[in-house]
């Protein structure tokens, strides 16, 4: 694994915490020689991120369309910042050049890019490893929900077991690193009310 996807929020939340952990995970990539792909902007939790890594030696590229670089939001000292048209592009170039996706907290921005991603990989349009940083517990609603699609019978608990968790930058980054998934089917199921 040499590049890692991350996304996280344009602001900085609530706690103060939110931004000490989007750091430290910059600065454990950047240690750990894994340049990170966002989405260039300089703003919130992308901003510390970004900052983080750029600072302890690490590399960064920033994928953003046009209209934000107009906008003045893009990071302006990147390793890389490359323009692209659309919002959809963007997303599809930043999953193309990594090789693991990560969420820090974010907001819905965030929420609608990683669950992509998981999207893709349950249909095994890719086989990266895809994770949570959940910080303070600040996924843990979404986990439950997540469990109840699976106690629902609408995501297999195979699927539901590929996405990676943890509170902790380094045990997070580790599972990642080691993850190897393969394809598994999302199977396809047939009507079993007695509507006729
Ligand atoms: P949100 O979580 O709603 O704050 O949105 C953050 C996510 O959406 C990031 O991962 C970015 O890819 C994208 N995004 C939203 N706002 C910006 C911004 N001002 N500059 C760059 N990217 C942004």
């Amino acid at each position: 694994m040499s590049r890692i996807c991350v996304y996280s929020g344009s602001s900085f939340g609530a706690s103060l915490e939110y931004a000490t952990v989007a750091a430290a995970f910059g600065r454990a990539c950047a240690r750990r020689g894994l340049t990170i792909v966002y989405g260039g902007g300089c703003v919130g939790l992308m901003g510390a991120l970004a900052d983080a890594a750029l600072a302890a030696g690490g590399e960064v590229i920033g994928v953003i369309p046009r209209t934000m670089i107009a906008e003045e939001r893009a990071h302006k000292s990147l390793t890389e910042l490359i323009a692209v048209e659309t919002m959809h592009e963007r997303k599809q170039r930043m999953a193309q050049l990594a090789d693991a996706f990560v969420a820090l907290p974010g907001g819905i921005g965030t929420l609608e890019e990683v669950i992509e991603v998981f999207t893709w990989l349950q249909l095994g349009l890719h086989f990266k490893p895809v994770g949570l940083l959940n910080v303070g517990g600040f996924y843990d609603l979404l986990l439950e929900f997540l469990a109840h699609m699976r106690d629902q019978q609408f995501l297999t608990s195979k699927h539901h077991s590929m996405l990676a968790v943890s509170t902790d930058v380094e045990a997070l980054l580790d599972q990642l690193i080691t993850t190897k998934h393969h394809h598994v089917t999302k199977p396809v199921s047939h009507a079993t009310t007695n509507a006729a």
